[in-house]
């Protein structure tokens, strides 16, 4: 038996918001109440569900010089992140039974739940279709080309009716490539302005409209990815209210940076997609605020540092495990823009029920996954990190709220 004493629990799943007690039993969540037991002190603290990050990139098989399953499941355990969905773009990619047998193997014992996300076209070419019944038989919970859009709107629309069949969730990677071929940064005033290369807004508009009327008249579900510009913010607003089963995700940088940090000319700032401009970021914040946006993951994307050092050279992609929730307090909760149950919802309750997944809930007989974390205390994105790679774009600013501990069945995974 284990008892956490006194923190405010906030379990959005439950509608819970109070200061009590939390018995533990076997790793199991046992009730709301002093089991006695070992006893950890948490007053001052929040207790949430542990988070639920569904856009994770491991970079295991094949690129480990940037992460590890290892390595980047300690990175979620500081971040408070106790389920992940890892993407499929592996070397190989993950699009055989043998290589999500081979992950989730290697996942196990780790200081998080690694669920993974099989490719839905082999090797990611965008050809031929994988045999997704086999995939889900090996332990694949959802099917995405993350990194890349499904070439052809034909092919989307049979993947998306199998899927549906199987009752394995989609995710769209939302990217016309003849549009952003080329592009470092957002087209627009600052691109012109840096003298960098730019993708206008529409190569992600384009491909989420087309995913949802594809969804739309097939009636099945689709995910949108990653949501960065103003223009997909409104085609699914608009879409949820027609009652096309779409949902989506948002990453912390889209609702917190800009593309004016491109003047630095500094890679932790390129990501696909890239930074918008401000009217981006806060259509992106009304998203989140009026539920168009139903979750925030990170799109953790690691990459060497000599990767990354020159600017126009350098991958996509910026890491966020470790920084998700401070980001989001900072720039979400502090200034009054969401509640804390509205962000934690986010970012447990609400991806756990898009992936099928028990996780996102403090509820008796729940697996004891949970975080808990300071609400107002400050601290400064600096390394060293827990995660391989150190391309964040948050280095050096302070931000809000600080993981004290994560739990993982009843385990503690992370303790600062
Ligand atoms: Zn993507």
């Amino acid at each position: 038996m284990l008892t956490i004493r006194g923190a405010r629990v906030i379990d959005p799943s439950a509608g819970l918001d109070q200061i009590c007690d939390i018995a533990i039993e076997n790793g199991i969540i046992a009730g709301f109440y002093n089991g006695g037991g070992e006893i950890i002190d948490a007053s001052g603290l929040i207790c949430a569900p542990g988070l639920v990050d569904m856009h994770v990139h491991l970079r295991e098989p094949g690129y480990t010089h940037k992460e590890t399953i290892e390595t980047g499941c300690r990175a979620a355990a500081a971040g408070g992140v106790t389920s992940l969905l890892a993407m499929p773009n592996t070397r190989p990619v993950a699009d055989t039974p043998e290589i999500v047998r081979w992950i989730l193997q290697k996942a196990a014992g780790q200081p998080c739940r690694v669920y993974t996300a099989a490719a839905i076209t082999r090797g990611l070419a965008g050809e031929d279709l994988t045999d997704f019944a086999a995939l889900k038989k090996a332990g694949a919970i959802a099917l995405t080309d993350d990194g890349r859009p499904v070439l052809t709107a034909a092919l989307m629309r049979k993947a998306s009716i199998h899927a549906a069949q199987l009752g394995l969730p989609i995710t769209a990677h939302c990217e016309e490539l003849t549009l952003a071929k080329g592009g470092l940064m957002n087209e627009g005033e600052n691109s012109r302005r840096f003298g960098i290369s730019g993708i206008p807004r529409s190569a992600e508009d384009v491909a989420v409209a087309r995913e949802i009327l594809l969804a739309e008249n097939e009636g099945v579900p689709v995910h949108i990815a990653h949501v960065s510009t103003r223009g997909s913010v409104q085609l699914i607003r608009e879409a949820k209210r027609r009652g096309v089963k779409v949902t989506a995700e948002t990453a912390p940088h889209y609702f917190t940076l800009t593309d004016d940090m491109l003047a630095t000319r500094n890679a932790n700032f390129r990501m696909n997609p890239p930074l918008g401009d401000e009217s981006d970021r806060l259509a992106v914040i009304e998203g989140l605020r009026d539920g168009t946006l139903d979750v925030i993951a990170t799109d953790h994307a690691p990459h060497a540092p000599e990767e990354k050092a020159d600017f126009a050279s350098a991958p996509n992609g910026v890491i966020g495990l470790e920084t998700s929730l401070a980001v989001g307090i900072t720039t979400l909760v502090e200034p009054g823009l969401l509640s804390f149950t509205e962000l934690i919802r986010k970012m447990s309750a609400a991806p756990a029920s898009i992936l099928g997944i028990p996780a996102g809930t403090l509820k008796p007989g729940a697996p004891a996954d949970l975080v808990l974390f300071h609400p107002t205390e400050q601290w400064t994105v600096s390394p060293p990190y827990h995660s391989k790679s150190i391309n964040t774009p948050f280095e050096g600013m302070t931000l809000t709220g600080r993981v004290k501990m994560t739990l993982l069945g009843g385990n503690i995974v992370y303790k600062k």
